[in-house]
């Protein structure tokens, strides 16, 4: 199939598949997930992934043919975005054969839901800084501790656990990477609600929670340079929308804003002309960056340059958004009331506007690194929490 027969069957799918507006809400997981199994079924989910591994094995020229046919609509794929953009894509990294078996293909299809447990009240910027300790028992690890801002946990079957596995080296080498079964008993969610309203992050305690060692991903002691691999996919996936499907019906685009104000005032067609310029630029850095990754250059620390661009971008349209319409677009029941309250998590999810720019900094722009004072200090002798 030549690329615009691809293009038409994509196109054909989507307008035949996807859920129209008017979808009962009652179980939207299992909406989802019905939807997630048509859209593997018919070759559309893990376009580029190895087909080893129950991905599609195309090139980026099939997923960029199929996105651009995906705008069209709003995907309810939200609940895999952790999955295909973070810890699907570690797996293939850093996994071994058996777990990418295991794990990849009912990932894509959406047959089980991921989430990414790094974030601990003591370790956020500083996700090194992680306490939740792995205690190996034979071919068992015994897992207690809690984690943060978790998303999505509260549907998820599997996730992607960093724990301490050693206190008497350096923080950043005595840390494991595990797969946790989120159905275990001992594992706790509760959910935390963010100032929209919504709950869709979460807290999450492990009480002797048991890991079979086969669920232990790269070697013992080696969980940074695993997290490393996490952390670079999320923030590329974070910049790029993966998972988060079309955004026919975002309230705060261009398009959107155009029906609501007065197009007339220059200083409103200033605004305008800026936030399109940001969104294309944005795009077009996203599309070379994915290119890159295709031809197997890592784009590395570039990644964080783009995913703080997006989040500067979304803090700009929910700040012109709000000047523009005035104090009812911030009044729930307004459709831009809910973009206007998440736009600031974006400048924390993933990694901070701050901690974006030091690393822009350091590693892409050669500037001198942050001073390290806890490099070679063993993490039992520092002052974390209670080092339990
Ligand atoms: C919507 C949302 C979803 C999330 N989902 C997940 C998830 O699924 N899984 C997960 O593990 N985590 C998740 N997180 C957590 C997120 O990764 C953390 O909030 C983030 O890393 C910041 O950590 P913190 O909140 O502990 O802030 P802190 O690290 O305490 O930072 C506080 C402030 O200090 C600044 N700061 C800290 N260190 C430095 C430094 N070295 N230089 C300059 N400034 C600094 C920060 O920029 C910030 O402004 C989510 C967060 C949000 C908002």
């Amino acid at each position: 199939m030549n690329l615009d027969e691809y293009r038409r069957a994509a196109r054909a799918w989507l307008q035949d598949n996807v859920p129209s507006d008017d979808y009962p809400e009652a179980d939207p997981v299992s909406r989802a997930k019905s939807f997630m199994a048509g859209l593997y079924d018919a070759g559309y989910s893990g376009i580029t992934w190895p087909r080893q591994w129950g991905g599609q094995g195309l090139t980026q020229a099939e997923e960029r043919a199929f996105a651009d046919e995906a705008r069209h609509y709003t995907l309810p794929t939200y609940l895999f975005s952790i999955g295909l953009g973070m810890t699907g894509p570690t797996i293939v990294d850093r996994g071994t054969d058996a777990q990418r078996e295991r794990f990849v293909r009912p990932l894509l299809r959406g047959e089980e839901i991921w989430c990414q447990l790094f974030s601990e009240p003591g370790a956020g910027s500083d996700v090194a800084a992680t306490q939740t300790r792995a205690v190996r028992d034979g071919d068992h690890w015994i897992v207690n501790g809690q984690k943060v801002w978790t998303s999505v946990a509260h549907h998820a079957d599997w996730g992607l656990l960093l724990a301490r596995t050693d206190v008497e080296v350096p923080k950043h080498k005595g840390l494991t990477m595990f797969v946790v079964d989120m159905h275990h008993p001992g594992v706790t969610v509760r959910p935390l609600k963010d100032m929209s309203g919504r709950a869709n992050f979460n807290e999450v305690f492990f009480d002797d929670v048991t890991i079979p060692d086969e669920h232990r991903v790269g070697d013992v002691d080696d969980g940074w340079s695993v997290a490393v691999t996490t952390l670079l996919h999320e923030r590329l996936s974070i910049s790029a929308g993966v998972g988060m499907g079309g955004q026919k019906d975002d309230p705060a685009s261009l398009e959107a804003l155009r029906t609501m104000v007065d197009t007339g005032d220059p200083y409103v067609r200033d605004q305008l002309v800026e936030l399109h310029i940001r969104t294309r630029a944005l795009a077009l850095f996203n599309q070379r960056l994915a290119q890159e990754t295709r031809a197997g250059v890592f784009p590395g620390a570039r990644g964080s340059a783009a995913k703080l661009l997006l989040a500067e971008l979304t803090l700009f349209r929910a700040d012109l958004a709000t000047q523009l319409v005035g104090p009812e677009a911030v009044v729930g029941g307004h459709p831009l009331a809910g973009v206007i309250a998440s736009a600031p998590g974006l400048a924390l999810g993933g990694g901070t506007n701050e901690i974006m720019r030091n690393i822009v900094g350091d590693r892409v722009l050669g500037l001198p690194p942050e001073p390290r004072m806890d490099k070679n200090v063993p993490f039992k002798d520092l002052k974390v929490g209670t080092q339990a």
